[in-house]
């Protein structure tokens, strides 16, 4: 296969061996932006070349997690599924006397192996890196390094470089993990005589202490964010700006803007940091784009059954509590354990209430409550049908609240209708629940209070 450098070919190629995480996620993002940049071509690639640590279900994982992403590949590979391809590469080079079969110092007595080596030179290897400039290392004490165990098993190094030679691919972007493989795969490249491909080395991700990133620190499998309710486009944003930025302070930047600013100079030299509070501030902004009909569909998945059951009867009420639902959370995910703490239970069913609550701190008097509140069962009686909203609720409590006092009228209220600690205010409960369930939990706190 002949190599065209003018079409940008870029890959993406994991190791079976682990889940998909955030900083392979970057690795696939910044290739699959350059090729998409470029009108390029974006390969997939399994590299599962190591037998027993690889596992179908990381490999099930990884797929998973980058449709989910939206990062779509134009060709797919496994190396398990390229033998032939290797064998051929391993052959033409011990032909042309840059690799041998050596014998190797039995591991255990009575065992005598082979392995294949690659003749090295043993040079100065320099290369550009786009991203940190020139790099050079001296490749002697590699010595003959092996590339082969036999025609049938190539080590990582080999099957990479024939990989990315037989795939044409013109870029590789990958971890700086990677950067003291490169002389070694620089020399295999030229030794089966192919170009060089532009590198670029992305900087290590640390946690905000600067110290290795781990689960500690929120960094998770790119399929536990998405069970956690996390948003693709919120962690593609999050991720794009780990080790790049478009050259100002930009935080919100969309999949077609990055397309569009993506550049291989402006990769970061230094560590990129993960901050998880980035994360959730992103994840809240993507989540106000959400449409309300989305949103409600995403809430209402997490809703335990019975709630769900109450949320479709009670439709009305249900949509008016979304966007309130969405104020308050900054995933999805946070939706389920928030119901199953009965957060949600009052807009559909009357509360019961604790006699002592209904008593704002300042006025301890149960009689001047009941007052307080038949005057507001009063005057919310007084507002016409049509015009029920929160605003036209406020304005008929407000200015019997700011002479009888504020707290002690407006806490029984937001009590009476809630039965909650925390809730939203008085007015915009009032709005959701309707004028006759208002009244009705007014009454019902006038009874308690009565008791
Ligand atoms: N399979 C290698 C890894 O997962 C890929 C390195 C590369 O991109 O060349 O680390």
């Amino acid at each position: 296969m002949s190599q065209d450098t003018k079409n940008v070919v870029t890959r993406f190629a994991p190791s079976p061996t682990g889940v998909l995480h955030i900083g392979s996620v970057r690795t696939a993002l910044y290739s699959w932006l350059y090729a998409r940049q470029n009108k390029g071509k974006f390969i997939l690639r399994i590299e599962d070349t190591d037998k027993e640590r690889s596992k179908k279900e990381y490999e099930e994982n990884i797929l998973d997690g980058l449709s989910w992403l939206g990062i779509t590949h134009d060709e797919f590979y496994r190396q398990s599924e390229r033998g032939d391809v290797y064998k051929r590469h391993l052959e033409k080079l011990i032909a042309d006397g840059v690799a041998y079969v050596s014998k190797e110092e039995p591991a255990l007595e009575g065992q005598r192996s082979t392995v294949i080596r690659f003749k090295n030179p043993g040079r100065t290897v320099t290369f550009r890196d786009e991203a940190r400039g020139d790099i050079s290392f001296d490749t002697t004490e590699l010595g003959d390094f092996v590339i082969a165990k036999d025609f049938e098993s190539p080590l990582y190094h080999f099957a990479v470089v024939v990989d990315d030679f037989e795939m044409g691919v013109t870029h590789i972007i990958r971890g700086d993990d990677a950067i003291s493989n490169t002389p070694r795969q620089i020399l295999i490249q030229e030794a089966i005589g192919a170009p060089r491909p532009i590198y670029a080395h992305l900087p290590m991700i640390l946690a905000p202490d600067k110290s290795k990133l781990s689960k500690r620190h929120g960094a998770l499998a790119v399929t536990e964010y998405r069970e956690e309710g996390y948003l693709p486009e919120a962690i593609l944003n999050f991720v794009a700006l780990m080790g790049w930025n478009p050259g100002n302070d930009q935080e919100i930047i969309s999949l077609d803007e990055m397309i569009k600013l993506f550049t291989l100079e402006k990769i970061q030299k230094g560590g990129a940091v993960f901050n998880i509070d980035k994360l959730k501030w992103l994840n809240k902004h993507y989540l106000k784009l959400f449409s309300l009909e989305k949103a409600g569909e995403e809430i209402l998945a997490r809703f335990p059954e019975t709630l769900k059951i109450k949320a479709h009867s009670e439709a009305k009420i249900f949509k008016k509590i979304v966007p309130i639902i969405i104020d308050h959370i900054t995933s999805f995910g946070e939706v389920r354990a928030l119901a199953e703490a009965g957060e949600y239970e009052y807009f559909f069913e009357d509360p019961a209430y604790l006699k002592e609550k209904l008593l704002w701190k300042d006025e301890q008097d149960s009689e001047v409550a009941i007052q307080k509140l038949k005057k507001i069962a009063l005057l919310i009686s007084n507002i016409d049908d049509v015009l029920f909203a929160s605003e036209a609720i406020k304005s008929a409590v407000w200015d019997y609240a700011t002479e009888a006092g504020r707290g002690s009228v407006l806490w029984p209220m937001r009590y009476a209708l809630s039965g909650r600690d925390k809730s939203p205010d008085p007015f915009t409960l009032a709005d959701i629940l309707g004028k006759e369930t208002t009244i009705r939990r007014i009454n019902s706190a006038i009874k308690t209070l009565e008791e």
